[in-house]
């Protein structure tokens, strides 16, 4: 049996999956954000009424809105404070004796959809998600690679490709990310990326949805707007792409909604690519909201 937690602000999402990786249990409690005891013995009273229910020991697996620190093993994470420089799995392992795996949500994202029954033989799958923020993560052989120092797949915190941002006019604004930084995609590539740069050009703050239904509706700012859009994505990822040459790509969060890209991405990214590289297939990612808790019980698996 897997277990999975997807620790988030405001709630945690348990799940369950059977060794054919089907969900057999889910519950919802609320995140004791500010009580760190607290916390822990929530996610161990559920793994303990889990592991009576089932007869055995689940292993555990958690994805949290941040990372574990590959030096210190404590957790930064912005969005749980209590937990914020804590040693969460090892406290974790210490109270239910036994093994916790820990890793950010978006490489939990990733790990969800690349055991989707029609990827799980795929060699490697990215994650991308498009959405409050831009982020990712890199699964080889099913497994998540999270590199020396636990960012491998932070992409959002990439810097944008000259190209990409002399696409955007003379007047391409360079915008600050919440890690301190200037121009990562991040503040690009994001729904409100995209919310932020339609402001910058048209001097209107209008939300994400409805700048799309503009596009659909045939409206000029608009089209001009999401081409010159989807063109400066392209080259973004194409970039991505170069680097890690994943066999497939999934796109998860709000703007992964938008139908326009799976048509247009392919069609625009093999130009920025070396000569003998084809696009990946992009597909829209299929276990949604469920990613996360999917993610953290399948970083336990050991084999398919
Ligand atoms: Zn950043």
């Amino acid at each position: 049996m897997y277990y999975g937690f997807d620790v988030g602000g405001t709630k945690i999402e348990f799940g369950a999956f059977d060794q054919s990786l089907n969900r057999v249990a889910t519950e919802r409690v609320a995140t004791p954000g500010h009580d760190y005891d607290l916390l822990i013995d929530t996610l161990a009273q559920l793994v303990k009424k889990y592991d009576q229910q089932f007869g055995v020991e689940g292993k555990v697996g958690l994805g949290i809105p941040g990372m574990e620190d590959a030096t210190t093993q404590a957790v930064l994470t912005v969005n749980v404070p209590c937990a914020n420089h804590k040693p969460l799995r090892q406290d974790l392992e210490a109270k239910i004796g036994r093994q916790v795996s820990i890793e950010n949500d978006a490489n939990c994202f990733a790990l969800s959809e690349a055991w989707d029954e029609e990827l799980k033989d795929m060699p490697s799958v990215m994650g991308l998600i498009l959405g409050t923020g831009f982020g990712g993560g890199l699964v080889f052989d099913g497994k998540v690679f999270s590199g020396f120092n636990h960012v491998a797949g932070e992409l959002g915190h990439t810097r944008l490709p000259v190209d990409a941002w002399l696409s955007l006019g003379d007047n391409a604004p360079l915008l600050g990310c919440g890690c301190g930084k200037k121009g990562c995609l991040d503040s690009y590539l994001s729904g409100r990326g995209f919310e932020l740069l339609y402001h910058h050009f048209s001097g209107t703050q209008r939300k994400a949805i409805d700048i799309i239904a503009d596009y659909e509706q045939g409206n000029q700012f608009a089209l001009e707007f999401v081409d010159k859009f989807i063109e400066m994505l392209s080259m973004c990822l194409a970039n991505l792409f170069t680097a890690h040459d994943p066999h497939v790509v999934t796109l998860g969060g709000g703007l992964s909604n938008f139908a326009l890209l799976y048509e247009e991405l392919p069609k625009r990214i093999p130009k920025y690519l070396l000569s003998v590289a084809q696009c990946p297939k992009i597909l829209k990612a299929k276990h949604g909201d469920s990613g996360g808790v999917r993610g953290a019980a399948f970083l336990n698996i050991t084999q398919a």
